[in-house]
């Protein structure tokens, strides 16, 4: 009725003020209508009776509010959402019926009071009016109607009496009932506004909270989500995996190293953006495989990581080679088929390591060397590898020092022209003695590479060759060296520069510098490499493909570059009487149409060495001829053999 334009939450508000004074405003209607009945001289009897019954009457009026009251709280607790009008038409007809029942003890003692008691009464009304105007603020039609009935009937009785005194409190009581209408009508008014401002400013405030929340929910997700995959990003499952850890040091858990096998080669061949859908779509595959457990991250790249509970290793092993069969079913999509699979090592806590770092680098560990021997596969971590890791640790500290300390020598070994067995080049080879033991280059390069030791090392490297081909500045024809050329060295893009620097330095034809690179960089990011190597072409330098034939024999990349030597791994000189002299065939026949001079590598025997001169190989390289020899013998070396020769 009154509360048309309050929407149901201010109503609920409104209802909520009303019973909130609703107590203290029964207690003292109450306490004067005990006041009023007992105070007075009640020496007439009729009118004694009919006080006590009136009382009575106001009592249970009363009383049925108090219930009310108790009834709205208890429903207050148990459903905020009440219904606000139910209550507010029960709590008008209380309070009406309290003032009409006031109205009616004015007005039915009246006669029979003295002048003193109508004083009372009509004071005690007024001030019940005058309370009414705020107590009763939260509806404006029950304090309107509570101040009218309440003070108007006896007030018009009195005003209309002869006695002067009577009459003057009638006047004084229309006059005040008139004003309590108006400031209840005021007041009602103003309480309605303000809940209604105050209902208005709560949504504003709520509309804010929560597109802070969102807002907030928002930055924690790009925060902690890689943007591609959806996936957690690398900061973000440190931090719930080390808390896992932390959390639950006794838990059996296992962190699984997922890095794609030829990835690279689809982002070369059909471009990032495939290759990013690809990656979307493992990211995906993961998900749907990796339901229970516990936490999956892209780590980098191409590389993924997982942490699980698990039962057994088998179980483990399951789970690992569901990974990699999900990773490499076929990409309908994009049209490729079983391009991509996946190397998966497992590092355990806390059987490995207890520490989170530690458990990535021995999955880590466990996936790289897994990836050595056998791609597509998974590999557990081991106390071998363990060892190996921790003498990989060892030998890259003390390479870093041999580095510094000039602690590496090269080595030299002769290649020389089939026919006159005149040396033409001599290849340079890394020696390292540690403590009295040499470590082989195959350990200590590969080692050097994984540490980022290997652009320091090579440089160092191609810095002692120039120097050695430096001595053969005087000698006819030119005396080539030929260095090995790390894939890492050419990722460096200061690589060809330099190069070209030390060359200047020493003063040496760039074509008399041989740089040696494998097969592999052909497979690995094939654009960064093709340009270096087109670069050092450009400055005159010569490119010799090392260990022909035992990499990805990518001819059109080959084809691309143009290389000036190719070297026949020695395996297939090893295996001549096999599948090798077919192959030999066939790289000679290759290298008249490219244009290119083939080396045999790994010589060893003259039978070796003349069936290869037969077939056509123009340059041979082996212990046959010699091995690799100390640098101070080179000299004396080449006087011998320009003996021999001439
Ligand atoms: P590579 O470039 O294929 O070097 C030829 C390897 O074959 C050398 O082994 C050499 O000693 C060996 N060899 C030469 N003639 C014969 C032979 O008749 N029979 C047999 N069985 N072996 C022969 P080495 O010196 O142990 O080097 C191994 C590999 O280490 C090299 O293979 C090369 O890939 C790498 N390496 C050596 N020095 C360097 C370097 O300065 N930088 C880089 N990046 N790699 C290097
Ligand atoms: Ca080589
Ligand atoms: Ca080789």
């Amino acid at each position: 009725m009154q509360y048309k334009n309050l929407n149901s939450n201010e109503r609920i508000e409104a209802v909520k003020l009303l019973y909130s004074n609703a107590l203290s405003g029964i207690g003292v209607s109450a306490l004067v209508s005990f006041v009023l009945v007992f105070a007075f001289d009640l020496t007439n009897k009729t009118t004694k009776q009919e006080k006590i019954i009136w009382l009575f009457f106001m009592l249970v009026i009363l009383a049925i509010r108090v219930i009310d009251v108790i009834y709205f709280n208890y429903t207050k607790g148990v459903n905020h959402r009440f219904n606000a009008n139910n209550f507010l038409k029960r709590f008008s007809v209380g309070c009406i019926a309290t003032a009409i029942s006031w109205s009616c003890y004015a007005l039915w003692f009246h006669k029979s009071s003295s002048i003193v008691e109508i004083t009372t009464t009509i004071a005690i009304l007024s001030a019940f009016a005058g309370g009414s105007a705020n107590l009763l603020s939260g509806s404006r039609f029950t304090s309107v109607c509570y101040s009218i009935i309440l003070l108007m009937p006896y007030s018009l009785v009195l005003s209309l009496s002869d006695n002067y005194y009577q009459y003057i409190l009638g006047f004084l009581g229309i006059t005040f009932s008139a004003i309590m209408v108006a400031s209840s009508y005021k007041s009602a008014t103003f309480t309605q506004t303000a809940i209604k401002l105050r209902n208005q400013n709560r949504k504003l405030l709520n509309e804010m909270e929560s597109k802070v929340e969102k807002r907030t929910e928002e930055i924690y997700r790009l925060s902690n989500t890689d943007p591609l995959t959806n996936l957690l990003n690398r900061t973000a499952f440190l931090k719930v995996a080390n808390k896992q850890l932390a959390d639950h040091p006794n838990e059996k858990l296992a962190l699984l190293f997922v890095d794609l096998d030829g990835f690279k080669q689809i982002n070369d061949t059909m471009g990032h953006k495939i290759g990013d859908q690809v990656l979307k779509e493992i990211a995906e595959r993961l998900s749907t495989v990796c339901t229970r457990h516990l936490y999956k991250c892209r780590w980098g790249g191409d590389e993924f990581l997982i942490l699980t509970t698990y039962e057994d290793q088998q179980d483990l092993f399951n789970f690992a080679k569901k990974v990699i069969k999900s990773i490499s079913a076929e990409h309908e999509r994009y049209k490729y088929q079983s391009w991509v699979s996946a190397t998966i090592g497992i590092a355990l806590f806390p059987e490995h390591e207890a520490d989170l770092g530690a458990l990535i680098r021995s999955a880590d560990l466990a996936m790289y060397h897994q990836k050595r021997t056998a791609k597509g596969c998974v590999n557990i971590y081991n106390n071998d590898l363990k060892r190996q890791q921790e003498r990989e640790q060892l030998l890259s500290q003390q390479l870093a020092m041999a580095i510094k300390n000039n602690g590496l020598r090269l080595v030299f070994q002769p290649i020389v022209d089939s026919k006159t067995t005149k040396v033409t080049s001599f290849e340079s080879l890394l020696r390292w003695q540690l403590n009295g033991e040499a470590i082989f280059p195959d350990e200590f390069i590969a080692i050097a590479e994984q540490y980022n030791l290997i652009t320091e090392l090579g440089l160092w490297v191609i810095e002692q060759a120039c120097a050695q081909a430096c001595t053969f500045k005087n000698v006819q024809p030119p005396i080539a060296v030929s260095v090995n050329v790390s894939v890492i060295q050419l990722q460096d893009p200061d690589f060809v520069t330099k190069v070209v620097n030390i060359v200047n330095q020493y003063h040496v034809k760039p074509e008399n510098l041989h740089l040696e690179i494998t097969e592999s960089v052909f497979a690995e990011d094939k654009l960064t490499f093709l340009a270096a190597v087109k670069e050092l072409q450009k400055q005159g330098f010569c490119i010799s493909i090392d260990d022909f034939g035992t990499g990805y024999s990518s001819l059109s990349s080959m084809l691309d570059i143009g290389v000036d030597i190719v070297k026949i791994d020695k395996s297939f000189i090893q295996n001549m009487d096999k599948r090798g002299l077919s192959i030999i065939h066939a790289i000679v026949q290759m290298a008249s149409t490219l244009d290119f001079i083939v080396v045999a590598e790994g010589v060893e025997t003259l039978e070796q060495a003349n069936v290869l001169k037969e077939i056509g190989v123009s340059h041979l390289q082996g212990y046959y001829f010699s091995k690799p020899m100390e640098q101070h013998f080179v000299e004396s070396y080449l006087n011998e053999q320009n003996k021999l020769c001439s």
